[in-house]
């Protein structure tokens, strides 16, 4: 990057603030502005889960402190049957926190968020929101983004990280390429944990049941909230893949929810039952996300770059989402940096693919199969899986058998090991 030059950023989630901290940490002359859809700094909710490689690069942005100041940090996995057996548990990250020194952390978007907003906010990067991109154009080694309101801005290069419906790859960079619906979806909440639930419920629990998995884990420092998911398979809605019978689909899922979730729970007994009956109970607000991912296509097209979700979605079922788009960015970040002063920003964004796409590749095929294991079964298979588990568990050899993700060599990974 040249002296003096500018970046503008296409949206303000995790990939784009960061990727602002990322590049202005690097080359203080960069000028970054960030553009934003909405009105205001606000989330899907819920709470996300951070594996060890991408704790590990928001240390580098020096954040680790704050962010496990405000998440939970409890390493542990445990598998119940939902009769409340315990079929197993195990470290939730393997070795990885041994070898690498950074765990697994659970955490509120909107604390994430937070976290992120006020280090942009320190480091003077103006937000600009309720923007809406409307085109793109190249011209006079420049790129230009004009927005609904009439405005335009020009930089040296544009990041899309917009999300999986990303303007800036539908209107540029990869118009033809749209994400599926997986056939799986999502409903949960955040609800208050009892000082007395606490103790139970203490670490990421997962619960097999006939028709999907039912997940806890508690998000904050102090465990006082817990978030409960509930992953299955949800059929299309009859008017196919559109924002419209999604509306009607996720109006009927939340009016149903308790009664879906109970259902699922109603051969459910003992202790562990029981917090998940009350935890649905007490659930006032819930939120159902149909889970959708991109297909594999284009990231770059001249000065123009896509990261993040807007460039490969993958479902949430390896809870690498977040950490993939640190990964982009730090790659990013040191492309441009080692980038002669003739190569062309379109060359630098081409090699970034290059060096990604494998390890996306990797990643996202591990979330697919972990999504497989949240399918709905009968009741002799759904007493063959817990088996399998059990069994495995027994031998101590279950991490390799039926892991929800946990994949050692994509928690050790260093992105900043990666040969540029
Ligand atoms: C149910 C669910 C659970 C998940 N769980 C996990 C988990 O446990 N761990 C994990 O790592 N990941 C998880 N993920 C994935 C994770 O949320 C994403 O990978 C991550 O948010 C991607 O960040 P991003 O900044 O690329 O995109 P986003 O978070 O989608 O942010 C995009 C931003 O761009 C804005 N925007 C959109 N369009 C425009 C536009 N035209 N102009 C300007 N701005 C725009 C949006 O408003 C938003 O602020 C989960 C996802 C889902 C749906």
């Amino acid at each position: 990057m040249s002296k003096g030059s500018k970046a503008i950023i296409i949206g303000s989630g995790p990939a784009g603030l960061a990727a602002a901290l990322r590049l202005k940490e690097q080359n203080r002359n960069l000028q970054c502005a960030l553009y934003e859809l909405r009105k205001q700094p606000t989330t899907i909710g819920g709470a996300i889960g951070i594996m060890p490689n991408g704790m590990r690069l928001l240390a580098r942005l020096g954040l680790y402190g704050k962010l496990t100041a405000h998440g939970s940090s409890a390493q542990v996995l445990t598998v119940h049957s939902v009769r409340g057996q315990v079929l197993a548990e195990r470290p939730l990250v393997g070795d990885a926190l041994q070898k690498t020194g950074f765990g697994y952390l659970r955490i509120k978007r909107t604390a994430l968020m937070e976290v992120l907003l006020e280090a942009v906010k320190r480091e003077n990067i103006p937000i600009h929101y309720d923007k809406r991109i409307i085109s793109i154009k190249e011209e006079n080694d420049q790129v230009h983004a004009i927005f609904s309101d009439g405005t335009v801005d020009s930089a040296d290069f544009m990041l899309g990280c917009d999300g999986i419906h990303s303007a800036v790859r539908t209107l540029y960079v990869d118009p033809d390429r749209v994400p599926e619906y997986t056939g799986m979806a999502g409903l949960g909440g955040i609800v208050p944990l009892s000082e007395s639930a606490r103790a139970t419920m203490k670490s990421l629990g997962v619960t097999l049941t006939e028709d999907g998995v039912f997940i806890t884990a508690p998000c904050t420092a102090r465990h006082d909230e817990v978030l409960w998911g509930l992953s299955r398979e949800v059929p299309l809605p009859e008017s196919g893949d559109v924002k419209d019978g999604w509306e009607v689909r996720r109006d009927e899922e939340v009016e149903h929810f308790k009664e879906t979730a109970t259902n699922l729970l109603k051969n459910g007994d003992g202790e562990w039952a029981n917090l998940l009956k009350e935890i649905i109970e007490s659930t006032e607000v819930v939120n159902f996300y149909p889970v959708h991912k991109l297909p594999p296509g284009r990231w770059a097209r001249g000065r123009v770059l896509l990261l993040g979700d807007a460039a490969h979605a993958m479902p949430p079922h390896a809870g690498q989402g977040v950490s993939m788009a640190l990964e982009d960015i730090f790659i990013l970040a040191r492309v441009l940096q080692s980038r002669g002063e003739t190569t062309s920003f379109e060359a630098a964004f081409e090699r970034v693919e290059d060096i990604r796409k494998p390890r996306i590749a990797d990643v996202a095929a591990r979330s697919v199969e972990n999504g497989k294991a949240r399918g709905k079964t009968t009741p002799l298979g759904l007493w063959a899986k817990e088996m399998v588990i059990w069994t495995s568990a027994q031998l101590s050899w279950f991490s390799g058998i039926f892991n929800f993700g946990i994949d050692e060599k994509h928690l050790q990974y260093d992105v900043d090991q990666e040969e540029i």
